[in-house]
């Protein structure tokens, strides 16, 4: 307790000068480093294209934009000049429904193989302090991402964003606002209608699984992610953890026990596993091991070419790992940024897509978008600019792009949300 209130007033206003300008800093960083866009303006559209475009339900099933304030709390609603996404952007790139993942441990720099043994430092744990989030979310990954969640919950609330956590809120979305024509889900004002989201977690070890000894313990804990609206948890982000290894992680084992316990907890309580960044192991493991589990790749890419090296530390799924999970129903998005194109191109997001159409064991049901906008990478476009690959793909029969673009995801989220 201070008696002083003169010093009491210095102490604040450093703190409060701190607080905003950590926030100027993150701001600054996003702008100019974190996540740039290539094509910021969409060329070579035609308005054929666009009009068609207008008329999409598009889908994209990763973007990390929760993990900045952008202004605060609700800076998601808010048109920015920076980063990837937010409410305007969705709203102008046709998006009905966008994925929300929570990341809570990433290590910097970027080298490869990223752990090596070490993941520090963490960029979670300089992004929290300077956007002044609670200290508690500032070391604890399980906090970190509850503060997330609550994020999400905050600004889904109908009005600029939906929080989609069942079958019935999915189907509830799309009734006030998409017309259900032969043609496809068709939106009725996509300049100011609610975008759809689903929450999900990038990394389990948020869990903290480690420290719990129960099965039971281990339900209580899946069940507050649970409730506080996550539906696709991935075991693994960029490195190995206790319960499975990652694409780039130093070992690159399979499924740990506890990752079982957890798997197998997962199938009880209907949550989706995400496949995304776990190793060829890990990937083999939860296929082989849980036939009812539902699957998919959030954000990810294939090599239909054959990978040398150090590539097979990356993040392309083998053909035969995507023909696996399209043959468990599984539905894989393609990501928009170089270490999955080649480099940030649409027209190369649409090739892969293409390629993956023309495999008749991966086949059009099961080809997705998973940009991973606002995930520290080099994006093709931003989130108002989906266009682009529209563009690319208009030489696609109507309903095989309408797949693609969106309705691929909402018929997997139709089968299995709870
Ligand atoms: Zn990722």
């Amino acid at each position: 307790m201070l008696h002083y209130p003169g010093l009491r007033a210095v102490l604040l206003a450093v703190l409060t000068s701190l607080l905003l300008s950590g926030c100027a800093v993150v701001e600054l960083l996003d702008a100019v480093a974190l996540n740039p866009t290539k094509h910021r303006e969409a060329t070579g559209v035609r308005p054929s294209t666009l009009k068609l475009h207008r008329t999409l339900l598009v889908a994209d099933l990763h973007a990390d934009t929760l993990m900045l304030d952008r202004g605060g709390m609700k800076g998601i609603q808010q048109r920015h000049r920076y980063g990837h996404a937010d409410v305007p952007r969705w709203r102008e790139g046709n998006v009905g429904l966008q994925v929300l993942t929570v990341a809570t441990v990433t290590p910097v720099p970027y080298s490869e193989p990223l752990n090596g043994g070490w993941i520090l430092p963490n960029a979670q744990w300089v992004l929290a302090p300077l956007q002044g989030w609670p200290p508690r979310t500032w070391w604890n990954s399980r906090q970190h991402a509850l503060h997330q969640a609550y994020k999400w919950r905050v600004n889904a609330d109908g009005q600029a964003l939906t929080a989609i956590r069942t079958r019935e809120d999915l189907a509830a979305f799309l009734s006030a606002n998409y017309r259900n024509t032969r043609a496809g889900w068709i939106p009725k004002s996509p300049s100011t209608q609610p975008v759809a989201t689903v929450l999900g977690l990038e990394g389990s070890h948020a869990l903290r699984l480690h420290y719990l000894d129960s099965d039971t313990q281990i339900a209580t804990r899946v069940k507050e992610f649970r409730d506080a609206g996550f539906r696709m948890l991935a075991l693994t982000h960029r490195f190995d953890n206790e319960l499975a290894g990652a694409s780039e992680g130093s070992r690159r084992c399979g499924v740990t026990p506890l990752g079982h316990r957890l798997l197998r907890e997962m199938e009880r309580q209907q949550m989706i596993c995400d496949l995304a960044h776990a190793s060829s192991r890990t990937i083999s493991e939860v296929l082989e091991t849980y036939p009812d589990l539902p699957v998919m790749v959030s954000h990810g890419g294939i090599a239909f070419d054959a990978c040398k090296g150090d590539e097979a530390a990356s993040r392309l799924l083998s053909v035969d790992q995507a023909r696996a999970i399209a043959k468990r129903g599984g539905i894989i998005g393609i990501g928009l940024w170089p270490e999955v194109l080649g480099e940030a191109e649409p027209e190369l997001a649409a090739q892969m897509i293409k390629r993956c159409l023309a495999d008749p064991c991966i086949g059009p049901q099961h080809v997705a978008l998973g940009s991973d906008m606002d995930g520290s990478v080099l994006a093709a476009f931003a989130a108002n600019n989906w266009c682009m690959l529209t563009e690319e793909l208009r030489d696609l029969p109507e309903g095989t792009l309408r797949d693609v673009m969106g309705g691929n995801v909402i018929r997997f989220f139709q089968k299995h949300l709870p």
